[in-house]
């Protein structure tokens, strides 16, 4: 670090103010918004009447390589010539700040101040002719967000704090610093540095916006020859935007980041304030990072420039005027610059016997003046030739103003510092306190340093704990997001489960109503099935019954055939014979065609046709009389039912009878069995008179009597022993007879029950015989009918026969055609029609059955898509679960992956910047590729 040169003539400068106002942009022009500021002459703007007056001021059609000349470009000169430069665009966003410090780098046309600065340096080094001069150029960039400093040139570090070197000169420690040798490093710097800013920013406009950028170029300067060192810093800034708060809508953290911004701009502002009133001791240079990094460029050694840019437009008059405001105050403060000169030991040696000289002429003059003093003091009046002021006065304020002591006391009043303990003594000092004072100085500032250091550390312990709190605060974050969602989840997914059960549980309950209705159409089916199979037997049986009825219609039909056969042949035969009898005889043509005979009838033919007649009749007869004897039978079979009935009754009566007379036995018995009693009770009495008699005296006549009476009573009961003896033979029989009678009773009865079913079944074969009756009278009809037929044949015959020669008409057919009966044909369409029905619900059943079969799978199928559902709803929870896991897993290793890229990188720049040498870069040595950028003449930096 080079020291200001004591010697180095420090001149003040104010701060050169520039003003920019871009062209109304296309928000703005669609929005009709006037363009207000008013150019009356090159170095003033007027607003709303108010001029405003800059250094110079820059319209609209202000070209970039324009602005660079006319603002910026004589710094290139003051940095190559050892002084300290700053420029920094001041303005709201969006005024053309960025335009103006970078616009387009690259492009010649519309690159701004920092590129083009960047190349002139270059350009003027590479032009000097000055070929001892040995350059070294490194650059810093860094920006200041929400008062924290980030390196954009190691991302790692984020945190960089401020200190002072040993001038007292606030600088950015542990800045990054990277050697450039030519201006495609530079720019590949910036590139990098805007690169990396875009690294954790998730929007990068309104990021950029709120943060001022540093661009740090020191070129270190070193004479081979006399060992001359200078240095010149230059600060390239681009502020944030200047505009109020309230405008940018911010809210929340977003308000804290805007305050703190604000906070940066308006300290700067406070310090601008403070250095154009000029009346205050203190400069707030310390509010905010911005200004203690500006301290220098503000009221300070460095010759600074600010480009305000503004929008024309009315919409942002209240921002303009603002801005044009602060460049007025800007405008008023004067910096004292000086060269930052390292002097090598023979220069120092020089300017001592010099400041020596100084002092001895100084001595000289005070001397003098003394002198004058007393001679004023003892009355004398010294003419104004001899006053001792007068003669050195020039010569004594030159060197008043460049002793050392006020020289230093200048430098640290540039510095804004208290005047430092080496010059606060008066006199000269020893080597020795010299050394000691040095050491102390040394001594403190390494404490300064320590404690400086002390402080990044805890500041960066604390950003560290602060990062690792904010990781873990998002962390657990992430967690309570991911386990709410997992929760909300696991609720959907249960609840989903809950309507999936009871979907399940309706779908179960429907199939059990189904089950049931199904298993009642079964047995519906099956007793329907049963029901027909009933009615198919009865069907069978009734088809049976019909067949067996037609079997009897079959056996009346060729009954009747034969018959009808019988009467044709025998009718053929009577015909034959009449043919044979009389030749003249002509059969109709009928009997010709069907007999295929041609005959005549006699008397022969007539009585064997009444034989044949009479025979059919005896037939007929007989068929009637076998259906009498039928009847008949029937009627003795009711005769004999009958008096078995009357047997029963009689038998009936006599139980009864033989009932009562057992009863009337019983009373009887019991009767006799009284009067045994009573008879044997009288024997007792009448054996202990007898007793008695004898123990009184022996009279044998009332012995006899008594003995006798004894044995009439003893006949008596013997008597009654017999009778009842009898009596019980004859119970005994009674009881054997109605025994006799209970099984007779009995046999009667299942005789009775016996004769009641062939009753039954006689009453069925007399329905039978009713319908065999019906039948035989159709029979007898159609035997009418044929006997009429033969009848009207045999009329037929007696007409021919009468007529003899006549034809006679065609008589009628016998009746070939067998016609069911009605009731038959009932029967036939009733059981048609209970077949039809029968057909039809066992169809609707079958339909039925059908249907439910088609919907039991249905269901199934139901019931198995709803299990299906709830596994693929639990599957689903799993996997959501396992995604989540998964996903964390994938997000903690992106992260991890992402930290270990960023520091890979970080190493592998340190890496590259630890071995980097300072490539020296020499006047001549290189000419540059691109030279768009307009410069005046080559200048000497000795110059
Ligand atoms: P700031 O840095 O102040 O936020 P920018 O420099 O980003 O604003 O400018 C905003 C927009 O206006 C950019 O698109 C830029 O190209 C344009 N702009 C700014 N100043 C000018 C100008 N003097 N001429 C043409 N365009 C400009």
């Amino acid at each position: 670090m080079t020291t200001p040169a004591a010697a180095a003539n420090p001149s003040e400068c104010g701060i050169q103010v520039f003003c920019r106002i871009r062209p109304l942009n296309e928000t703005e022009k669609a929005n009709n918004y006037q363009f207000i500021p008013k150019f009356p002459s090159p170095d003033t703007i007027s607003i709303s009447g108010k001029s405003y007056t800059f250094d110079k001021v820059f319209d609209p059609s202000c070209k970039q390589e324009h602005v660079y000349t006319g603002s910026a470009y004589h710094i290139v000169q003051d940095v190559l010539s050892g002084y300290n430069g700053t420029v920094f665009a001041y303005g709201q966003t969006s005024s053309g700040k960025t335009h103006t410090m970078e616009g387009v780098i690259g492009d010649p046309e519309k690159q701004g101040i920092i590129p083009r600065i960047i190349q002139d340096i270059f350009n003027h080094i590479y032009n000097m002719d000055n070929v001892n001069l040995e350059f070294h150029i490194k650059v810093s960039y860094y920006e200041i967000y929400n008062e924290k400093i980030r390196d954009l040139l190691d991302v790692t570090k984020t945190n960089l704090s401020i200190h002072e070197d040993k001038n007292r000169v606030p600088y950015v420690k542990g800045a990054t610093e990277q050697f450039v040798s030519n201006p495609e490093e530079v720019l590949a710097a910036i590139e990098e540095g805007k690169n990396n800013r875009q690294v954790a920013v998730t929007n990068m406009n309104e990021h950029s916006s709120r943060s001022h950028s540093v661009f740090l170029i020191q070129v270190d300067q070193e004479d081979k020859q006399d060992q001359r060192k200078k240095t010149g810093k230059l600060y390239l800034v681009d502020l944030a935007g200047s505009e109020k708060v309230s405008k940018t809508g911010a809210e929340g953290s977003v308000l804290e980041e805007a305050k703190n911004i604000n906070k940066s701009l308006s300290a700067l502002g406070n310090v601008i304030s403070a250095l154009a009133e000029g009346t205050k001791s203190h400069v707030p240079y310390r509010d905010s990072k911005l200004t203690r990094i500006l301290q220098e460029s503000l009221g300070g050694n460095s010759r600074t420039t600010v480009v305000i840019c503004a929008s024309p437009a009315s919409f942002n008059e209240g921002e303009t005027k603002s801005t044009l405001m602060f460049g007025q105050r800007a405008k008023t403060i004067k910096n004292v610059v000086v060269v930052n000169e390292e002097l090598t030991a023979e220069e120092w040696k020089r300017r001592y016997e010099r400041e020596k000289e100084k002092v001895l002429k100084m001595k000289q003059m005070i001397m003098g003046l003394e002198a004058e003093v007393k001679r004023w003091r003892a009355g004398e009046k010294v003419s104004e030739s001899d006053w001792a002021a007068s003669l050195n006065a020039n010569q004594m304020t030159e060197s008043s103003l460049l002793t050392p002591s006020s020289s230093d006391a200048l430098m640290m009043s540039i510095a804004g510092a208290e005047v430092p303990m080496l010059t606060s003594r008066q006199g000269p000092i020893t080597d020795e306190e010299k050394r000691k004072y040095e050491e102390e100085r040394t001594k403190l500032y390494q404490q300064l340093d320590e404690k400086d250091d002390e402080i990044q550390q805890q500041s960066q312990m604390t950003e560290r704990l602060k990062q690792q709190l904010n990781e873990q605060d998002d962390h657990i974050k992430a967690m309570k997001d991911d386990y709410e969602q997992a929760l909300q989840d696991l609720q959907r997914y249960q609840t989903e489960n809950e309507t999936a059960r009871e979907e399940s549980k309706e779908v179960y309950t429907a199939l059990e109503e189904l089950a049931l209705n199904l298993d009642q159409q079964k047995s519906e089916v099956q007793q329907k099935s049963n029901e027909i199979n009933e009615l198919g037997d009865q069907l069978t049986q009734k088809t049976l019954e019909m067949d067996t009825l037609a079997e009897q219609l079959d056996e009346l039909r060729d009954h009747s055939q034969t018959q009808g056969k019988r009467v044709h042949d025998n009718v053929q035969n009577i015909l034959r014979e009449l043919a044979e009898l009389g030749g003249t005889y002509v059969i109709p043509e009928k009997f010709n065609s069907d007999f295929g005979v041609d005959k005549k009838l006699d008397e022969e033919m007539f009585t064997h046709a009444r034989i044949c007649i009479s025979k059919l009749s005896s037939d007929y007869k007989s068929v009637l009389s076998k259906v009498s004897n039928l009847e008949t039978g029937s009627g003795d079979f009711a005769k004999k039912l009958e008096t078995n009935e009357k047997e029963l009754s009689e038998c009936r009566l006599q139980l009864q009878q033989m009932e009562v007379k057992n009863k009337s036995l019983h009373d009887e018995i019991a009767e006799l069995e009284k009067s045994k009693r009573t008879l044997e009770s009288e024997v007792d009495q009448l054996s202990e008179r007898v007793a008695a008699g004898g123990e009184a005296g022996d009279s044998g006549e009332g012995k006899e009597q008594h003995l006798k009476q004894l044995t009439q009573l003893r006949d008596q009961i013997a008597e009654k022993n017999q009778q009842i003896k009898d009596l019980t033979e004859n119970l005994q029989e009674l009881r054997v007879i109605r025994d006799q009678l209970q099984t007779d009773y009995d046999k009667l009865k299942t005789d009775e029950s016996e004769k009641e079913k062939r009753i039954k079944s006689l009453a069925a074969l007399s329905d039978k015989r009713e319908q065999a009756k019906q039948d035989l009278k159709g029979l007898e009809e159609t035997v009418g009918k044929e006997v009429h037929t033969l009848q009207n044949l045999r009329k037929m015959f007696v007409q021919d026969l009468a007529q003899r020669l006549k034809r006679a008409p065609t008589g009628p057919e016998p009746d070939d055609e067998f016609t069911s009966s009605p009731a038959q044909r009932q029967k036939l369409i009733f059981l048609e029609n209970n077949l039809d029905q029968l057909t039809k619900v066992h169809k609707q059943l079958v339909r039925d059955n059908a249907d439910l079969r088609c919907e039991l799978p249905k269901m199934e199928k139901r019931l198995r898509a709803s299990m299906e559902r709830v596994k693929n709803l639990e599957t689903a929870l799993r996997d959501t679960k396992e995604n989540a896991m998964k996903d964390r897993k994938k997000y903690q290793h992106e992260v991890e992956r992402i930290k270990e890229a960023v520091r890979q990188r970080n190493l592998a720049r340190r890496g590259l910047a630890t071995p980097q040498i300072a490539k020296p870069i020499r006047p001549g040595q290189h000419y540059p590729v691109s030279t768009q950028v307009s410069r005046p003449a080559v200048v000497n930096p000795s110059a």
